[in-house]
């Protein structure tokens, strides 16, 4: 039976104005158990994409027809990842990465740093349809010690200019503190950040390091501090600061299995752990640094999201920062934790970050359960990205 189609004048326009892009299909997940990411889990339950964002997400089996049908039975549906601050750029085996961070599930990276004009080109690149790979955000960097106030505004003003939206990439002086010079030239960032609207990101590893850069008005770090312990008093004054931090908590965890299949430790950079670890204190005690104060600043309240700062294998990246969180925090946690709370340091909260209609249809569906373990978000069946499936290993 032939079924008449009404649409609404909005969508009429929305189509005729050219923003209706043909590769997003209509598709529809039936069986699926969907983690929404608010704390919601449905059992048993459909997706209905339609042009590229997300039309019913509900229990049961939906009454419509779609050009294509995935039957996910067994199969966990939930909010496609998000790396908060990933160092990703332009070159020569851009295709490949890109493609690797799909295959792991990511569906939306905030570049960590390099030129601003490299990450530019890699989400045009993306958004022409020249290669696949997540949604890009781009950032650049404003240098902070060698600088003068002056200068860094100008800075800020021409990546404005550029139309980025994050500056990042600027670390702060970690031990016994950002320097006078560093937190002068700060300030003027964040000053004019407001201005043109961009926001500004930070490293701070160390808490001095990041209770100065929460002083001088910074709401955006991309690190849990690593050098010594985060007092409570300290992240309650971060919490209601409204800042959004970033996990990196595998940061000082050894890898294994990535760079060699020696069975021997390794900083994320390949070489050996302890001693490869970025100022480590010894021991690589920063581990252990990382993850209680990871809690610490969940407990007081900060909006604590997902980053990896890692150029490594994303698969093996993502396995790591899991294995990490799962030390403090629940699986609920994480889901959290990559879900809503990284999609609003991206400020992306309205599109991304939760399964909820209106939203776009990003969506990574795994083999089993991921409340079970973190190991299961690991199983990636499909990402799908906008609507369109980018990684099918079905
Ligand atoms: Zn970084």
């Amino acid at each position: 039976m032939k079924r008449a189609v009404w649409l609404t004048l909005p969508a009429w326009f929305w189509i005729l104005s050219g923003n209706c892009r043909l590769s997003a299909q209509n598709l529809v997940i039936t069986n699926a158990r969907i983690i929404i990411g608010n704390g919601t889990v449905i059992d048993r339950g459909s997706i209905v994409i339609r042009n590229g964002r997300l039309a019913s997400v509900a229990a049961g089996t939906p009454n419509v027809s779609a050009v294509e049908t995935i039957d996910a039975h067994g199969m966990t549906a939930m909010p496609g990842f998000i790396d908060g601050h990933r160092h990703v750029n332009t070159g020569p085996s851009e295709k490949q990465q890109m493609q690797e961070l799909l295959d792991a599930g990511y569906t939306t990276v905030l570049s960590g740093g390099g030129p601003a004009e490299g990450n530019l080109s890699l989400k045009e690149h993306i958004d022409k349809g020249l290669i696949k790979g997540p949604r890009i955000i781009p950032s650049g960097r404003v240098e902070l010690a060698n600088n003068t106030p002056e200068k860094a505004r100008a800075e800020v003003r021409a990546l404005a200019a550029q139309g980025i939206k994050f500056v990042g990439e600027m670390a702060l002086t970690p031990k016994p503190g950002p320097t006078a010079k560093e937190l002068e030239n700060l300030r003027a960032i964040v000053d004019e950040s407001k201005k043109v609207n961009v926001w500004v990101q930070i490293h701070a590893v160390s808490p001095q390091a990041m209770m100065a850069a929460v002083d001088a008005g910074v709401i955006k770090l991309v690190h849990t501090p690593h050098f010594g312990w985060l007092a409570q008093e300290d992240a309650q004054r971060v919490a209601s600061a409204g800042v959004m931090q970033l996990s990196t908590i595998g940061f000082g965890v050894p890898v294994f299995g990535v760079f060699a299949n020696d069975n021997k430790p390794r900083f994320r950079d390949g070489k050996p752990w302890p001693e490869a670890i970025l100022d480590g204190e010894g021991r690589g005690r920063e581990a252990g640094y990382k993850a209680v104060n990871a809690r610490t600043s969940w407990d007081a309240g900060v909006v604590y999201g997902y980053g990896t700062d890692t150029n490594y294998q994303p698969k093996a990246g993502l396995e790591h920062e899991l294995k990490s969180l799962n030390l403090m925090f629940s699986m609920q946690d994480i889901i959290k934790l990559m879900g809503p709370n990284t999609a609003s340091y991206i400020e992306m909260s309205d599109q991304l970050g939760t399964l909820e209609a209106g939203k776009l249809a990003d969506i990574v569906v795994l083999d089993g359960n991921p409340l079970e373990g973190y190991w299961n978000m690991l199983r990636t069946k499909l990402t799908i990205k906008g609507g369109v499936i980018v990684s099918n290993q079905r």
